[in-house]
């Protein structure tokens, strides 16, 4: 069982008087930056509220049946009918590329992600099968959900640029963020530190159905089920943490900001073998290894 670094709730980046069971919402974190909660992982808005057409972001894409609940909150904030730009990915886990197909087509949006993430999003290549010995509430949440083969959006599929622009978010940067994927990025705004990471760290522990769903404010590693580079994975939140963020947005748990975010985080960087790896289980010692092509080798079952 991973362990977590406490945060309160006095560290939310939304408004803690908000109802902590009122999921529907859609939380507004910065003047144009909000994330709204699909069950248990979060989709991203980005871009200025009544931005129009083409004129803001998504950042993943949740699990499959959230696409009417992702629109309809779209519209709401961007106005009516409102598309946006592109649909940039964080990594292709299927809790957050569930309703990513649909969405693209509906909105004819492209799609960008990173190259080492590409096989997992044009149905070259699987993922390395998930670790169930290291704990699996979030897997008994959502297995019933997992999609029978790879998702292939290759038709909208793009690659993102070799400067770091992030593609239609002005002033921000991506940042390569591999080990839990091979192609894991996040995306830096260094104007006002603001930081959103997918699952390289979340705030809330996956490794409990509870904690997943009640999602008491902690610090954690990713997702260990899924997490099949650990080396990798510790060097990235070591490089996040080392920006020095004062607003995270992650893909699973709240966002956080504040000196109190900074300092768990800091402690997961520093720490991370002990707290955030796990102690035993098939990738624990030895990571899979993936190319552009996808997988190409994971270590034997324990
Ligand atoms: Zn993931
Ligand atoms: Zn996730």
């Amino acid at each position: 069982m991973s362990q977590g670094v406490p945060l309160t709730e006095e560290s939310r980046a939304d408004d803690p008087e908000i109802d902590r069971d009122n999921d529907d919402s859609t939380h507004e974190i910065a003047d144009d930056i909000a994330y709204k909660r699909l069950a248990i992982v979060n989709v991203v808005f980005v871009g200025q509220p009544g931005a129009g057409d083409r004129e803001w972001v998504l950042i993943d894409a949740g699990l499959p049946g959230f696409a009417g609940a992702i629109k309809h909150a779209a519209s709401e904030r961007f106005g009516e009918e409102s598309r946006p730009a592109a649909i940039l990915m964080t990594h292709g886990h299927f809790d957050h590329v569930g309703s990513l197909e649909t969405l693209a087509d509906d909105w004819d949006a492209p799609i960008y992600a990173h190259l080492l993430e590409q096989p997992y999003l044009d149905g070259r290549s699987a993922y390395p099968p998930p670790d169930p010995t290291v704990g699996g509430g979030l897997m008994a949440l959502t297995s019933p959900l997992f999609p029978p083969s790879p998702v292939n959006v290759s038709r909208r599929l793009r690659l993102l640029p070799d400067d770091h622009s992030a593609p239609h978010m002005n002033g921000w940067r991506w940042i390569h963020t591999p080990g839990h994927t091979p192609g894991h990025v996040s995306f830096w705004r260094e104007g006002d530190r603001s930081l959103i990471v997918g699952d390289a760290f979340v705030t809330t522990r996956q490794e409990s159905a509870y904690a997943a769903i009640f999602q008491k404010p902690e610090m954690h590693g990713p997702p260990m089920y899924y997490t099949s580079d650990w080396d990798s994975a510790r060097e990235s939140v070591q490089a996040l943490a080392a920006l020095e963020p004062e607003l995270v947005v992650t893909g699973h748990g709240r966002a956080m900001k504040g000196p109190e975010m900074r300092g768990a985080l800091h402690i997961l960087a520093r720490d991370f073998d002990e707290i955030a790896r796990p102690k035993h289980g098939r990738y624990a010692r030895e990571p899979a290894h993936a190319d552009a092509s996808g997988t190409t080798s994971v270590p034997p079952k324990e």
